[in-house]
């Protein structure tokens, strides 16, 4: 996964010019670094600023952390999937900013403590040697490594949150009057010759993004998102979002023929919300959707682990998904 992820930061981000069609970026007034929790906030709303991993504006994710009493702020540096690499990216190239912006995020939502986590120690020591007043530290290898460390985070019961390196260096460049309505995409795969991390306004259509990448002649999958998460994308208009974080192209579709479920356990090991995969995908097939009431598949958090892990190729999300969807209330043939 590291090599992988090497390709794509073997070089700086390189920034893609902005189509001409898209209106030039709004002017904010500077922020100021003493500036009160609501100025931060509205200093957030005015430059437009999206979290990268959920596409939650940001405000608004800041005003839910301080109505739960946040004490700890995470800044999310790493991606945890094998091609993803842009929140590494970023990190190492806008260090300050990230530090900048985790303070007044911090502040913003009352939290007294902050933290960056990075996707290993190397780059955790990398950071903390130019930014000393933040602890970092790094992230487990272990899939889902955000949903594990936050787990252990909150431990004890300490109120902590997380929020992604992009929307605090956008944040961090508001205090200088940037208004960043960009967004940094890794494009990957072995339909592309230029791995990379491209900067990107947003809206910029995919296609552009793709064709930053050098594709090959032939390109069967185009994915946008996360790997694991990820959806596959055939108009390549479509508009790049705050939250387009991976533009994946490969010449060949990957085949993950399903077999039976070996009982090997892997899904209910991997998962961090303590479903069990394996018996919701064998009540949906049993045809006894009556049971699943029993299991907690509402507390799903849609990382993708289990069906990752599961050498069967069995999509258990979609199982669990289809189950909470049965949970709900929706029937069966709606939640296909
Ligand atoms: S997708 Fe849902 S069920 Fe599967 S591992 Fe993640 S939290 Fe568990
Ligand atoms: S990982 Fe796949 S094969 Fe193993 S128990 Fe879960 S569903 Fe069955």
């Amino acid at each position: 996964m590291e090599q992988q992820k090497r390709a794509s930061l073997k070089n700086e981000i390189v920034s893609l010019p902005s189509p001409e069609d898209l209106p030039a970026p709004p002017k904010i007034k500077p922020l100021k670094k003493g500036a009160a929790a609501p100025r931060i906030l509205s200093a957030a709303e005015e430059a437009g600023i999206a979290d990268e991993f959920d596409g939650m504006m940001l405000e608004r994710k800041l005003s839910l952390f301080a109505s739960r009493k946040t004490e700890l702020l995470v800044a999310c540096g790493f991606d945890e999937d094998p091609y993803t690499s842009g929140a590494e990216a970023v990190l190492r190239e806008s260090a300050e900013d990230v530090a900048e912006g985790l303070w007044l995020a911090a502040k913003a939502c009352g939290a007294k403590e902050r933290l960056v986590a990075a996707s290993s120690r190397r780059e955790a020591h990398r950071f903390a040697a130019c930014c000393t007043g933040t602890a970092a530290v790094a992230a487990g290898n272990r899939y889902p490594a955000r949903t594990l460390l936050m787990q252990k985070l909150r431990r004890g019961g300490k109120k902590a949150e997380w929020i992604g390196v992009q929307a605090c260096a956008a944040l961090g460049a508001a205090v200088r009057g940037e208004c960043r309505n960009e967004t940094v995409v890794t494009v990957a795969g072995d339909g592309v010759r230029r791995w990379g991390n491209f900067r990107v306004r947003i809206g910029t259509p995919v296609g552009d993004v793709l064709a930053a990448g050098k594709p090959e002649k032939r390109v069967c999958l185009v994915a946008v998102g996360s790997s694991v998460t990820g959806r596959t994308v055939t108009d390549l208009s479509l508009p790049v979002t705050a939250a387009t974080r991976c533009v994946i192209a490969l010449k060949r579709p990957p085949r993950v023929p399903a077999h039976p479920c070996v009982g090997c356990g892997r899904c209910a090991r991997a998962c961090p919300a303590g479903v069990l995969p394996w018996l919701v995908h064998r009540e949906l097939e049993g045809g006894s959707p009556e049971a699943l009431r029993l299991f907690h598949v509402e507390d799903c958090v849609g990382c993708g682990a289990c069906h990752t892990v599961c050498p069967s190729g069995i999509d258990l999300m979609a199982a669990v998904r289809r189950a909470a969807g049965l949970k709900e209330g929706r029937d069966l043939h709606e939640t296909e």
